[in-house]
């Protein structure tokens, strides 16, 4: 977003974030969290919540800030340049503290929204199971109602913070006897009895956030545990899809700036042919392309920002928060991918970060939600409103010059 169009109160939310990402974390954090020696940054946690940058959409009285997504995609933006896996655990209050904000009782906003925020209590978000992210309704982990308790048995994959979160906000099936969309319930879960942990994966990038499996073991849940409704997650999941999307797509702008912005000053600088790169139209027409398609993917995610402000949760807010998502990660995956080629050789080693940003851009498109799972929301949510709706935009199709001939309209 321009800055001319921002607020004086949004730039300064914008610079305390592009502060701590400048300043509040260390290069051997980054180099140790890709290096695998470090699973999990709690301390990194910790710091945010220090500099009071977490939760910022919570209301004060939670520990947030009372801001709107208008502010909050500015914050993600500035700390996504610190790489995918930092960006994430930044997300994950946001997205987990939204089922706690929307859903949650005020026992529940009080025994973990405050503490998250804070940064005393780290969170993860178990929703992909090892048959599959895509197909939500399929869960097969199940919780079985008895007394006070649920009993909570099943597996999780690809968990961020598997390793190293206090609580898991977990879904699992809690009626076998009806439709999915009736069956599943959304559950707070401590680490503790039952809940077991295997480091499993070598990920090609986004490392260090101690992406793992987790096993549910006959885990006694409370039943003042359950977020929202029982049998009602699919409210939960809706809504958690904004947060879940809206943080991918502006934490992908963050990471494609900062390849864009090493690639350039490195066109600027490198000779060939006895000139700078830059001044060869086959590099300079690439970096042109890249902030074409960055400020376009700026664009769309800072309007839909601003539509969730202004509607909150919508079939239509649905097919934006796809579009954004979609539109932001593929843009960062370009971006980062044409940084590459500019610098030659050089951005495939590690004396430039631009190999490391890309293998952490590539995991974007895939995460929160695939990019093909993003259009089937699209489309969907695209033909609910236009058949729902009698066009009052002018009736272009019948100025065809032979719009008369109805026998040749054949659908079928
Ligand atoms: C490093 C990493 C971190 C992650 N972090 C988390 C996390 O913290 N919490 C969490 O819950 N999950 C997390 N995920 C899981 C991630 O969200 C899923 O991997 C993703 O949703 C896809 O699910 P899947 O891998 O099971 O693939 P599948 O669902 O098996 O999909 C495989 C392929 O089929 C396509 N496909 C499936 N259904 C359709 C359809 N209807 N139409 C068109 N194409 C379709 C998909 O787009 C994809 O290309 C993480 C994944 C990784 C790799």
């Amino acid at each position: 977003m321009s800055d001319a169009l921002l607020s004086a109160e949004q730039l300064h939310l914008r610079d305390e974030a592009r502060l701590f990402a400048r300043t509040g974390v260390s290069r051997q954090l980054l180099l140790d969290m890709d290096a695998e020696k470090l699973h999990y940054p709690r301390q990194y946690i910790q710091n945010l919540a220090a500099q009071h940058l977490l939760g910022l959409r919570f209301p004060t009285q939670s520990g947030g800030r009372g801001l709107d997504w208008s502010y909050e995609v500015l914050a993600l933006e500035e700390i996504g340049v610190l790489g995918a896996s930092l960006a994430c655990l930044y997300s994950l209050p946001s997205i987990v503290g939204e089922a706690i904000h929307i859903f949650g009782t005020s026992e529940q906003k009080e025994k973990y929204l405050l503490p998250m925020l804070a940064g005393r209590l780290t969170v993860a978000e178990a929703l992909t199971e090892p048959r599959g992210g895509s197909d939500f309704f399929g869960a097969t982990a199940t919780v079985k109602h008895e007394g006070d308790v649920y009993l909570l048995n099943g597996q999780k994959r690809f968990i961020v913070g598997a390793e190293g979160a206090d609580l898991f906000l977990v879904y699992a099936r809690s009626n076998p006897d009806v439709s999915s969309h009736k069956a599943i319930s959304a559950f707070l879960v401590e680490r503790g009895d039952g809940v077991e942990v295997q480091h499993v994966y070598g990920l090609m990038g986004t490392r260090g956030g101690g992406t793992g499996r987790v096993y549910f073991r006959n885990v006694r849940v409370p039943v003042t545990n359950l977020i929202g409704e029982e049998h009602g997650a699919y409210e939960v999941f809706n809504q958690m899809m904004i947060p879940e999307r809206m943080t991918s797509a502006a934490g992908a702008l963050g990471l494609a700036r900062a390849a864009l912005e090493i690639s350039a000053r490195y066109a600027n600088q490198r000779k060939a042919f006895g000139q700078k790169i830059r001044e060869f139209e086959g590099v300079s027409f690439k970096i042109a392309e890249s902030l074409t398609r960055l400020d376009a993917a700026r664009a769309l995610v800072h309007e839909t920002a601003r539509i969730i402000d202004a509607v909150g949760n919508s079939s239509y807010v649905r097919r934006r928060v796809s579009e954004a998502k979609k539109f932001a990660t593929e843009t960062a995956w370009a971006v980062v991918n044409d940084a590459m080629q500019v610098m030659g050789g050089i951005g495939y080693t590690n004396v430039y970060p631009i190999e490391r940003l890309l293998r952490d851009a590539r995991l974007m498109t895939i995460w929160t939600g695939t990019n093909e799972i993003m259009n089937l929301v699209i489309q969907h949510e695209y033909y609910k409103e236009l058949l729902s709706t009698s066009p009052t935009a002018r009736d272009v199709e019948a100025d065809a010059q032979n719009s008369e001939a109805e026998g040749e309209k054949v659908y079928e």
